[in-house]
């Protein structure tokens, strides 16, 4: 595809930094470089080849503003698939900030936020789904999450889709070609052989839907919620996770009023956590209020973290919570281990998994991420095979499978194979869309919107 304008933006965090990336994509790219860049020697910014470099100075007009480096890539050897040039100067916002302005005065336009990738997807350097784990790239919180991004960049997720979505389309253009050339003597395709493709391609998009939960865990995370009665200690869980004071840790049962919220990394998982009030009855109002929203939030969370405190009995306060956790995906975690006193542990009996810690001492922490892996099946994610990313790859996937579902059952029935191919297309249409091989613009625009300026 081709655009008219050239584009600019900075790359990197506007921030204090080592270094500061101006990326420069489009066919005026070199030449908008060259009238704010004077390379050190006598070398000439038009002639730069492909993947050089040069040393030189940022200019703005007469006023020097920063030596830098200069990097070129030629169409169509480059990210966006156009012609790039990068100057790498000093990093900090000031000076970052008026090489972008030297180069928008020089004839660039500002892009868009995500408008590099946009633009790459559209140039055929990449599809949809590559493109979506460039940002899950950027915002990666672990190992796990960084490698599943990476294997998905790599084109696993790609590749995968598109081997089904080819088996469907030769079957596809040979029942049409077997309907609308009937004198030809084409070979009538049996109906055991597209019961065979459409079942082997459907155990394939199931299995890709499995693996969807247990994926999400280590990349984008997993709403959880710390629930328990006052002064199990929640606040003090929810420190150690985080790893520094957030929550406010007191003695006084009932402080923490409402949910505080933040992300951590727990072993190879994230988890997007809640920190509620204590639960329990209570005739202050205001207390009520979160309490109420407490037992809200254990209802709609996907993983309950129940604190109990091992140096006080087990009451029908902690009994409540165990109500709470029944159908629940949850983990109980017995706090104040280092004090435990009279608790009754049999009690916890009803959790698949039940976690001994001190959250005060920081003890215990490796025994519940296991724990938690375990419980979201994360310890069996294998980073390395094609994985559905977000929400959208997974509801292309679940349509597919759908429509798939119906070519089967009208196969089965014994129905015309005019009416099995039109699910069996619908299918088609939504694996590409998946790719991004056949996504409306609507789509496309929505999903590089959520980029960040500069990627
Ligand atoms: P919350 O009301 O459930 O959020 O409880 P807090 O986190 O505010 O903790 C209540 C009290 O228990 C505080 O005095 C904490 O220092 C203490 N506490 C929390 N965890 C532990 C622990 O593992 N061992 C001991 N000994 N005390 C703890």
């Amino acid at each position: 595809m081709k655009f008219e304008n050239t584009v600019a933006a900075v790359s990197t965090p506007v921030a204090a930094g080592g270094l500061g990336i101006i990326r420069i994509s489009g066919d005026d790219a070199i030449s908008i470089a060259a009238k704010v860049f004077i390379p050190s020697g006598n070398k000439n910014v038009k002639n730069m080849k492909g993947y050089t470099a040069a040393y030189g100075t940022v200019i703005h007009g007469d006023k020097k503003i920063d030596e830098a480096v200069l990097l070129v890539f030629r169409a169509p050897h480059s990210y966006t698939g156009e012609n790039v040039a990068e100057i790498s100067c000093h990093g900090g916002v000031y000076v970052v900030s008026r090489v972008l302005r030297a180069v928008l005065d020089a004839g660039a336009e500002p892009a868009a936020p995500g408008e590099f990738t946009k633009r790459a997807f559209l140039n055929g350097k990449m599809d949809l789904t590559e493109a979506e784990a460039v940002m899950s790239l950027i915002g990666a919180q672990g190992e796990q999450g960084a490698n599943a991004a990476l294997t998905a960049l790599e084109g696993a997720l790609s590749k995968k889709i598109n081997a089904a979505a080819q088996i469907l389309i030769t079957d596809s253009a040979y029942l049409s070609a077997w309907v609308d050339y009937p004198d030809d003597e084409i070979e009538e395709i049996s109906s055991r052989k597209l019961l065979d493709d459409y079942k082997s391609v459907l155990s394939q998009l199931n299995e890709l839907l499995i693996g969807y939960d247990a994926g999400r865990a280590v990349t984008q995370g997993i709403d959880t919620v710390i629930a328990g009665k006052p002064n199990v200690g929640k606040s003090t869980l929810m420190n150690l996770l985080s790893g520094f004071n957030r929550s406010i840790v007191t003695d006084i049962a009932g402080t923490t009023r409402d949910v505080v919220e933040d992300t951590v990394r727990l072993g190879n998982v994230v988890l997007r956590l809640a920190d509620t009030a204590g639960i329990h009855a209570t005739g202050n109002e205001v207390e009520k209020i979160g309490v109420d929203f407490a037992v809200d939030r254990v209802a709609r969370c996907e993983l309950v973290l129940a604190v109990f405190d091992l140096s006080r009995p087990f009451d029908s306060e902690d009994e409540k919570i165990i109500e709470l956790c029944k159908n629940k995906l949850a983990v109980a975690v017995a706090n104040k281990d280092d004090i435990a006193a009279d608790f009754d542990k049999e009690k916890l009996s009803s959790f698949k998994s039940v976690v001994y810690i001190s959250a005060k001492l920081g003890k215990g922490e490796k025994e519940l991420a296991e724990a938690v892996e375990s419980a979201l099946g994360a310890n069996s994610v294998d980073t390395s095979a094609a994985m559905l990313a977000n929400e959208r790859q997974r509801r292309c996937c679940e349509k597919a499978a759908e429509c798939l579902q119906e070519a089967i059952t009208g196969l089965e029935l014994g129905l015309t194979l005019d009416a099995v191919t039109v699910s069996a297309n619908a299918a088609i249409d939504e694996l590409l869309a998946l790719t991004g091989e056949k996504a409306g613009d609507a789509v496309v625009n929505e999903i590089f919107s959520r980029f960040c300026v500069g990627k």
